[in-house]
């Protein structure tokens, strides 16, 4: 390993955050600061479909990048695995029953192991931490990404329900820190690449496309009788179950566009879904002189995960690249959210605002959870996370706290209402 620090000035990628203050995209970022080589990396979620193509990335170039810290939730084998190969100075477990495991096979290499939530949120904040990639799945991702923030690292966000739960408190705190966030979903790392060089002034609409899921073509009654393995069956991308099924009721993009309206500061008004089933243009920004800028490409989470990990710089070395003339033609078409009213969930929340999402997102794991287990039918997801809304206490300018209690209770009522539906 490569202890040599120096003094580096760097021009980052664009600061979305500082948006409203500056109100250009055309503002360089000067960092200074010391920076190590290679660039120090919590993965957070590292057995999962982002955190094994971040890790995928990582091993490819080991003169930019070091997984200091690994992290996963239950999968002690995988993740011990991983911590052999990657040679981390930390292994975390999310179920606090697998530590002894994980002990008695990664301590006698010199790793480092914890496990629990307390031990996931604050590893971040390490001196040795130069960048938190969080992939974890869901309401998990928050506390690691505040500890972070606070600690003023840099973040590559891949776990949206963050800013889905607590968009506007993220905002608050990124603008009392040093702290940058890099989207790593793709739609949102295609915007960051559209806006660069732009002026915030001149953009009319963001135009995040969609690839309509596995049931883009089906008709109610069939979606009424899909199954796990249907829903599970994603058209064009490989990823967890869970934001596969998201993926499925389009609930994902609902989350995308409020991930977009707290990452680019755009009004929900100017922020549309447009289905793409061929998921080539990963997304859109549509200017005021009616220019239209796209970011095409495979449909593979390495480039926008390494475009994050860089701050939003390219890497060399595609992974895959994209012959167009592969592609016979290239479709858009508006999403329907009568047959995919999860969809009508990011108008709502961003309208209420408060706390509305945080009682959504929590109502929607437990759905997805009973929807895979058989619990409840397919369309019964948008109905428990609807019921479970208009139940949960609203508070309209939640601090952290107010966060937990809704998230805890909208829990409880969505798990009533998927036995009881
Ligand atoms: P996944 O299910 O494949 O992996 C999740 C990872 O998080 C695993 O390592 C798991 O062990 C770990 N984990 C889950 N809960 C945890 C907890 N409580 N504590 C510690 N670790 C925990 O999920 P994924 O598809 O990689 O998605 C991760 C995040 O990235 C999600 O928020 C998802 O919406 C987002 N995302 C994923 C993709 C994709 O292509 N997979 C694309 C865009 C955004
Ligand atoms: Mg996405």
């Amino acid at each position: 390993m490569q202890f040599s620090a120096w003094l580096s000035v760097t021009a980052s990628g664009f600061p979305y955050r500082k948006l409203s203050r500056y109100n250009s995209y055309v503002v360089v970022n000067l960092n200074i600061a010391i920076v190590h080589t290679p660039k120090r990396i919590a993965v957070l979620g590292a057995t999962g479909s982002i955190g094994s193509q971040t890790l995928d990335i990582i091993e490819k170039h080991p003169e930019l990048y070091k997984a200091q810290v690994l992290a996963a939730g239950r999968r002690a084998d995988n993740l011990i695995g991983l911590a052999l190969r990657h040679k981390p100075r930390l292994a975390i477990i999310g179920d606090e029953s697998l530590l002894p495991q994980l002990r008695a096979a990664l301590e006698p290499h010199g790793i480092a192991t914890a496990a629990g939530p307390k031990a996931l949120a604050e590893c971040v904040e390490a001196a040795d931490i130069d960048m938190v990639l969080t992939a974890t799945v869901g309401y998990s991702g928050l506390e690691p990404t505040i500890h972070a923030i606070k600690a003023g690292k840099d973040i590559a966000l891949a776990n949206k329900e963050t800013l889905v739960v607590a968009g506007n408190l993220v905002n608050r705190l990124l603008d009392e820190s040093q702290s940058t966030i890099y989207p790593v979903d793709s739609e949102h790392s295609a915007i960051a690449q559209c806006l660069r060089g732009e002026n915030a002034a001149t953009v009319e609409r963001l135009l995040i496309t969609a690839s309509g899921g596995p049931f883009r073509t089906w008709t109610h009654e069939q979606i009424a009788k899909a199954t796990p393995d249907d829903a599970l069956r994603h058209p064009n991308w490989s990823m967890g179950a869970k934001i596969t099924i998201d993926s499925a009721s389009m609930m994902n993009k609902a989350f995308e566009i409020i991930e977009a309206h707290h990452l680019f500061h755009i009004e929900p008004s100017r922020i549309s879904a447009v289905v793409h089933p061929q998921s080539i243009v990963h997304s859109m920004v549509e200017f005021t002189d009616g220019a239209v800028k796209a970011q095409f490409g495979v449909p593979d989470m390495h480039l926008p995960i390494a475009y994050a990990l860089g701050c939003n710089t390219r890497l060399s070395g595609a992974e895959k690249s994209l012959r167009l003339e592969d592609y016979a033609t290239l479709t858009f078409e508006k999403p329907d959210s009568k047959r995919f009213p999860c969809l009508d969930f990011a108008q709502i929340c961003l309208e209420r605002g408060g706390t509305a999402a945080c009682a959504v997102n929590a109502a929607n794991e437990v759905a997805v959870q009973s929807f895979l287990q058989g619990l409840i039918t397919f369309p019964q997801i948008f109905e428990v996370n609807m019921l479970t809304l208009e139940a949960s206490t609203f508070v309209a300018v939640p601090e952290y706290e107010d966060f937990v209690a809704v998230n805890a209770e909208a829990r409880r009522r969505a798990t009533e209402f998927c036995k009881s539906i």
